[in-house]
């Protein structure tokens, strides 16, 4: 079929387009007419932010039936000569010769009015969402990150793995696992209670990984720097602005790295793709600026030039508990931090993102490695400010018989880490590694208040439409 230009690469060399013929394809953003006798039609096609005025002529040629039906939503395409645009805000527009109708949107029922929707709404309308500003803005940024999160771990040598998404271990320990089953709830097997998951698909119990860590692990070492990006799933049922049931994680483990290694890789990282958001995403960055989070550009630019703040789970107590703050959650030493702790060390207190290290031995998992001190563990969280926790990660025991006492105090089965086990009777070593939420950085970078809107469909609690 007829093949257009994509409005983005109109705009990429827009000095040598006037003067020539273009043609688009996209959906009406907005039209006007004006009295002067000339419409003004806003066309997007996915491809950029603002898109492409088109000017129409209405004198003299027969657009003004056509031009009726070229409503908010319906799907066209023009050509046109590509002429420099007078009005401010864009420095080329297309002055149409001629117009195609692919799909009307009937004005009145079309759910994507002129107006500003909610959020909640719009995920009401998630297979029409994407062509809002916000919604689209949102999925270019995600997709620029995860394009530049493989850049960043390959041009280092890191070796990309595929872990698998279902799994038999429950990593975190938490039991925020959905299970993958094929026996049906309402038809239970009859007779046969001393071993349910005999006629099951994996005759054992199976779950939907909550995190591809202890698999990215067993590459390490063999490969050394490896890390897996893939979909995520946590049955919690914490129904916040940053929680969803299915997510992305980047998960890099590396070997012969220490805790200070997997920081300074882990800020490198932050860095990197805040620079990613400011130069290749722009005019995304300007529209989130503008519209979503007054500040955002600079609180990034700040993120980037000023170096994090580090400090220590027991420092980071201190802090808190002499901050004079009322928090729902008293502070002491021992407790696991709060979004509300963790926002306001980032914000209040350091107003950037911080690094926090050593967290007590009882409240991270059992593979954590643990500190001289017996009492907390070589684990690091990022927090950042709008959000708190973005990155977890830590080093890794490698010394076989701490390992085992830890997985005897936490109640590990060892039958069921058997091969996790081995990796510290073969050849074990020094390593660690870290786990971020895409979704928590497009949070970040675009200032986005809930975490459902920087994925195309969110899953959460009792949603999981389309
Ligand atoms: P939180 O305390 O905020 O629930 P966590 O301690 O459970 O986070 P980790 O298990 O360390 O998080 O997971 C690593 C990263 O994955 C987190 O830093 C965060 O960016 C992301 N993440 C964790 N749980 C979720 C979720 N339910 N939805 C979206 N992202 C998540
Ligand atoms: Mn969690």
């Amino acid at each position: 079929m007829e093949r257009g230009i994509r409005i983005a690469d109109l705009f990429k060399e827009e000095e040598k387009w006037p003067g020539k013929t273009a043609v688009v394809q996209g959906w009406v953003k907005t039209r006007r007419d004006s009295r002067a006798g000339v419409g003004f039609i806003e066309l997007n096609d996915g491809s950029n932010l603002k898109g492409v005025q088109i000017v129409v002529e209405l004198e003299g040629r027969d657009y003004s039936g056509l031009l009726g039906q070229i409503t908010t939503g319906s799907a066209i395409l023009v050509e046109g000569l590509v002429a420099a645009s007078p009005g401010k805000g864009q420095s080329i527009e297309l002055r149409a010769e001629r117009i195609e109708i692919y799909g009307r949107a009937e004005a009145e029922t079309y759910p994507l009015q002129k107006k500003r929707h909610s959020f909640e709404y719009l995920r009401r309308i998630a297979h029409l969402r994407p062509r809002t500003n916000t919604i689209g803005a949102a999925a270019r940024v995600r997709s620029r990150l995860s394009f530049a999160i493989h850049r960043f771990f390959q041009d280092r040598g890191f070796h990309y793995i595929h872990t698998p998404v279902i799994t038999a271990s429950d990593c975190e320990g938490a039991g925020e696992t959905f299970r993958v089953t094929t026996l049906d709830p309402a038809r239970p097997v009859s007779g046969q209670t001393e071993d349910p998951y005999k006629s099951d698909f994996f005759a054992r119990p199976a779950f939907l990984t909550v995190s591809g860590q202890l698999q990215a692990e067993i590459y390490a070492l063999a490969l050394g720097q490896v890390y897996t990006f893939g979909p995520t799933f946590r049955a919690e049922n914490s129904n916040t602005s940053r929680h969803l049931a299915e997510f992305w994680m980047v998960e890099p483990e590396m070997a012969f790295h220490d805790l200070e290694d997997d920081l300074e890789v882990a800020l490198a990282f932050i860095k990197y793709l805040i620079e990613v958001v400011l130069g290749e995403c722009a005019q995304e960055a300007e529209f989130f600026n503008r519209f979503i989070e007054p500040g955002l550009i600079e609180r990034l630019e700040n993120a980037v030039r000023r170096s994090s703040e580090v400090v220590t789970y027991t420092e980071a107590v201190d802090i808190l508990s002499k901050s004079g703050e009322k928090f729902a959650f008293p502070v002491e030493w021992g407790c696991d931090f709060q979004a509300e702790h963790e926002r306001y060390l980032t914000e209040k207190v350091f107003g950037r993102p911080v690094a926090i290290l050593n967290f007590p031995r009882a409240l991270k998992p059992f593979y954590m490695r643990v500190n001289d001190d017996q009492k907390t563990v070589a684990a690091m969280d990022i927090l950042v400010p709008g959000i708190g926790e973005i990155i977890g990660g830590s080093q890794r025991e490698e010394r076989l018989d701490v390992l085992l006492e830890q997985m005897s105090m936490k109640g590990i089965p060892k039958e069921d880490y058997r091969w996790y086990i081995e990796l510290r009777e073969f050849g074990s070593a020094p390593h660690s590694g870290f786990g971020l939420g895409l979704e928590r950085l497009v949070q970040f970078v675009t200032g986005l208040p809930n975490i459902r809107e920087t994925i195309p469909f969110p899953r959460t609690p009792g949603h999981a439409e389309f």
